[in-house]
């Protein structure tokens, strides 16, 4: 599903990433794990054809995403891929339920208010449909951000630092619902964090180290 090939990129004369490999297959549920700073959110980046990497190629499904024009690798994100942001990036101005309709209209996916509300309702805020992000607790606004990057069936579900707000209960909850979600709704799914309590829940870690892979698992 996800395939990086000898992918380099620094920002300015700074290299984060040199010649990183990486391949993800159909329901692989992967952590990457690697100190602040290690160039994980860029990875991220890269994945999402939001940068373009200095040289090495990203396919997804098959289809380049590191080359191309801004639209065309816009087309390919929409297609396959769905991020939760550490920041979450919810819309203020819209209500919950808006937020994932929005999400929905961007990606052209057909969803019903019935589709909206039976994902709500299985992470828990079904209550919270018609409140605005800043109504909501963290561990709330974290459920709604999951809901929407879901709301358009990715292939593949990417969470940026999904834990590191929260305590050690709430994050174990956390990295169970990813979990259970990847297998219910058949995603493929990449989890980037700093944080060595999810180590346990995953059976593919890779550890990286400023922009390289020291081990795979
Ligand atoms: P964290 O765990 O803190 O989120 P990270 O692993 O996600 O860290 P990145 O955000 O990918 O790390 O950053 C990797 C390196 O690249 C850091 O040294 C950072 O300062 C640098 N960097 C990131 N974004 C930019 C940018 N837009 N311009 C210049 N340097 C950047
Ligand atoms: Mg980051």
């Amino acid at each position: 599903l996800l395939e990086l090939h000898q992918v380099s990129y620094r920002y300015g004369r700074s290299p984060v990433l040199r010649d990183f490999d990486m391949t993800l297959d159909v329901g692989d549920r992967c952590l990457m794990l690697g100190p602040s700073g290690s160039g994980k959110s860029t990875l991220i980046n890269l994945v999402c054809g939001f940068l373009k990497p200095d040289s090495g190629t990203i396919d997804i499904a098959g289809q380049r995403i590191s080359e191309g024009s801004e639209a065309a690798r816009d087309a390919v994100r929409r297609r396959h891929i769905s991020v939760v942001f550490q920041s979450l990036r919810l819309v203020s101005a819209l209500d919950i339920k808006a937020n994932l309709s929005l999400a929905a209209r961007l990606a052209r996916r057909e969803v019903t208010p019935r589709d909206i509300h039976a994902l709500l309702e299985e992470m828990g805020i079904a209550g919270k449909a018609h409140a605005k992000p800043y109504m909501l607790s963290q561990g709330e606004a974290q459920r709604a951000a999951l809901a929407r990057a879901l709301v358009v069936k990715p292939d593949l579900l990417i969470a940026d630092e999904p834990t590191s707000a929260l305590d050690a209960r709430n994050a174990e909850t956390v990295a169970r619902l990813l979990l259970d979600l990847s297998h219910t709704h058949g995603t493929t799914l990449l989890v980037a964090t700093h944080d060595e309590r999810l180590r346990s829940h995953f059976s593919q870690v890779i550890d990286l180290h400023a922009g390289v892979v020291e081990q795979i698992v």
